[in-house]
């Protein structure tokens, strides 16, 4: 009997989410409208700041955009972020004419490294990016004291940070510039595409929303109107198309919902693979401290020296098992454009490169059953064992 294949990855749309949908496309409304603000209301509820602004944004890389524009990140300025992420965090900085410098990350945790950080910290640099690798939260109180005494800006990259907590406090209401959620399909929630825009600083909010759709506003022409007939709105600057639609919306609303029941059915299965690999040559992923919440957006093993089998080696042995692994990262400082342009090498990394080395995530998604989990524990088991 061969299993059918498991994906390594799935996303769980149910019925609530598939009525919204079909709800909104016979409203007549299907762009962005009540179903977006509802969405980002709900997602400021759920964060439970009324300080907090949450803008939507049709992707999480839109959000960093917008984000570091209203900072007025610009030619000249440098971004400090992780060699260890998915290049979106980094091209952000290159849309806007300024300078990436990577650093390396902590291998216990596979997110930047506060020392690297602090050592990278010139007088071009303007911001920080943290990155919650796997859904593990960034010591984000560590960050912070670092950007006040340096007077740096920090945007998070939260894609895989939904919901996690640090300190016991969620990640998107930490004392950041802003924080930048994504609900791409495989993310711990999804609209399809789509992401989230939180800050508690107005005007930053105030530009975002009028940059998220072409630089159009309202309000300026208010000004001299002292009325808004609906037709009528001024261009302030050349914006960009990074609005939410409403048929994302619709699945926003009832996956954020969710979103908690995920993660406990996340952390189930991460606690029943740290258990079933027991014993193996392989480094777990890192727990958060206790009481904290991860969002296994991840679960990254690595192989260790001893396994016996190369990494690429065994995503072929699992695949051949029928099950789906992927890499995360192949760190910035190895991709063509990244490299040629800064000049980076590998010995500038040397634990990210390490860790790429021998990185593979396995599947981990809420329609996995205990079965599956099993399916890919004794596979792995088998795998190394032979
Ligand atoms: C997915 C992801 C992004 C981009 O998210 P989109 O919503 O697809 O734009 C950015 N950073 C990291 C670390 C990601 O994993």
């Amino acid at each position: 009997m061969t299993l059918p294949f498991l994906p390594f990855a799935l996303p769980e749309i149910g019925e609530a989410e598939i009525a919204e949908v079909v709800d909104t496309l016979r409203s007549g409304w299907i762009t962005t409208g009540p179903k977006a603000r509802r969405f980002e209301a709900d997602f400021g509820a759920f964060l439970g700041d009324p300080e907090l602004q949450a803008i939507a944004v049709n992707s999480a890389t839109a959000g960093l955009h917008l984000a570091l524009e209203g900072l007025g990140i610009g030619p000249g300025d440098e971004v400090i972020t992780t060699t260890h992420t998915f290049t979106a965090t980094a091209e952000v900085v290159s849309y806007l004419g300024a300078d990436v410098r990577l650093i390396d990350i902590d291998p216990a945790t596979l997110c930047l490294d506060l020392e690297q950080l602090e050592a990278a910290i010139g007088p071009r640099s303007k911001a920080i990016i943290p990155v919650h690798y796997g859904g593990l939260a960034v010591d984000m109180l560590a960050v912070l004291r670092l950007a006040r005494a340096h007077g740096l800006a920090v945007v998070e990259d939260a894609a895989h940070a939904l919901p996690s907590t640090h300190g016991g406090r969620l990640v998107g209401t930490f004392d950041s510039d802003a924080t930048v959620f994504s609900f791409y399909a495989n993310k711990t929630m999804t609209t399809g595409e789509g992401g989230m825009l939180v800050t508690r600083d107005a005007r930053l909010a105030e530009r975002a929303r009028v940059m998220r759709l072409h630089g159009i506003s309202r309000d300026a022409f208010d000004r001299f109107t002292a009325k808004v007939p609906s037709w009528a709105y001024e261009i302030v600057a050349p914006g960009f198309k990074y609005n939410l639609t409403d048929i994302a919306a619709a699945l926003g609303l009832h996956q954020l919902q969710r979103v908690r029941a995920f993660q406990q059915r996340r952390a189930e299965i991460a606690a029943r693979y740290d258990a079933g690999f027991a014993g193996l040559p392989i480094v777990l992923p890192p727990q958060p401290a206790a009481g904290d919440l991860h969002a296994w957006h991840l679960y990254a093993i690595r192989l260790a020296d001893d396994a016996g089998i190369a990494r690429d080696r065994f995503i072929e042995a699992l695949f051949e098992r029928g099950i789906g692994c992927s890499v995360h990262y192949i760190p910035l400082h190895l991709h063509p454009y990244w490299r040629e342009r800064y000049g980076l090498r590998p010995e500038q990394f040397p634990q990210s490169q390490r860790a790429y080395e021998r990185l593979v995530s396995l599947p981990i998604y809420t329609r996995m059953s205990d079965a599956d989990v099993e399916r890919v524990v004794d596979a792995v088991r088998a795998v190394l064992r032979g």
